[in-house]
């Protein structure tokens, strides 16, 4: 089969690779119908060292179960399926917590061991407690946004749980990529009035607007912190949303945080240490978030898209097969495109 295998910094291609076959009893195979290249293939894009045997891609897809192990109860062949951007048991104390990212049997896609969401098949371990299904038929014309119930929407959605959006407060987003343009629809759904995005490209600004953006700060250095405070009275905003990761986003989303406020981190960490320290401790800031559960929010999130209160869809705006993965990648990180989209 042919699948997304990144060699290095740069170098993605599509190569032949084994077919994805059931190993476990616990297994399902599934067959891909859309994927996506997610903002955190681009760290390993412009950072990953040179590998001859390279490293598998993707982590975002629905498929069609081509079949399941002897162990395999709830998913059967046929079903249309999303899988979330983490594979869990959903029985440990952890998944029952609803911590699927932290499920004691599961773990991330791709690298050098597991099938990647960006090629035409994927063994799934722990399907039962990994896959969900989709009531739609594999080309509804709301596949974009349940493709994006895989990691985008719902780690926006748990930025802003672990940022404690809600009715009344004012909330800022750090990231105008689809994690953030994802958390902006997902504050608003919580019941944020005033969202803040800052972000400078203008398509992104328009649909951060569409998705209910209140304010832009567009600007840079001390006129965006002036623009920043005209806004929240002076006293900064009570949940910041941190969909970037690197250190200068972390300490951008604490010093826009008010004293008593939280920022909800889930741009994925390029450096070891946690900025603005300090300043966090002094405001009484409080900092929560991690790798999405997405798995346990799949099911909450999804009536939204079907009935299309919320369209995270639009985040998506290259759609293209297997075979310009490549270009996508190129195009993602040279900001020319926002989301690709991968049709099979
Ligand atoms: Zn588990």
């Amino acid at each position: 089969m042919r699948a997304t295998v990144m060699f290095g910094a740069g170098d993605v291609r599509i190569e032949n690779v084994p077919d994805a076959r059931l190993i476990e009893p616990t297994d399902a195979l599934v067959v891909v119908t859309r994927a996506a290249v997610c903002g955190s293939d681009l760290w390993p894009y412009k950072k990953m060292e040179t590998s001859p045997s390279g490293r598998r891609m993707g982590h975002e897809f629905i498929g069609i179960v081509e079949a399941v192990g002897s162990e395999v109860r709830k998913i059967k062949r046929g079903d249309l399926v999303v899988a979330p951007f983490a594979w869990s048991d959903g029985t440990c104390e952890f998944c029952q917590a609803g911590l699927h990212t932290s499920c004691l049997h599961g773990g991330f896609w791709g690298g050098t061991e597991l099938d990647g969401g960006q090629g035409e098949a994927v063994r799934v371990p722990q399907a039962d407690g990994t896959l969900v299904v989709l009531p739609t038929g594999k080309d509804h014309a709301l596949m974009p946004g349940l493709l994006t119930l895989a990691d985008v929407m719902s780690t926006g959605h748990h930025a802003a749980l672990a940022a404690k959006v809600g009715p009344g407060k004012i909330t800022a987003v750090v990231g105008d990529g689809a994690v953030g343009l994802c958390g902006l629809i997902a504050a608003r759904r919580l019941g944020a009035e005033q969202v803040i995005l800052l972000g400078r490209h203008p398509e992104r600004i328009a649909l951060g607007k569409a998705f209910g953006a209140t304010d832009i700060v567009s600007e840079r250095g001390e006129e965006a912190i002036q623009h920043f405070r005209e806004l929240t009275k002076g006293l900064g905003a009570h949940s910041v949303l941190e969909c970037v990761g690197q250190g200068e986003a972390m300490t951008t989303a604490i010093n826009l945080a008010r004293a008593g406020g939280a920022v909800g981190r889930v741009g994925v960490p390029q450096e070891t240490d946690m900025p603005a320290s300090q300043t966090a401790f002094y405001k009484n800031v409080t900092i929560a978030g991690g790798p999405a559960p997405a798995r346990a929010y799949i099911e909450e999130l999804m009536p939204d898209v079907l009935e299309g209160r919320i369209e995270p869809g639009r985040v998506f705006d290259y759609v293209a097969s297997l075979d310009r993965v490549p270009d996508g990648y190129r195009a993602m990180n040279d900001r020319k495109a926002l989301k690709m989209l991968i049709e099979f």
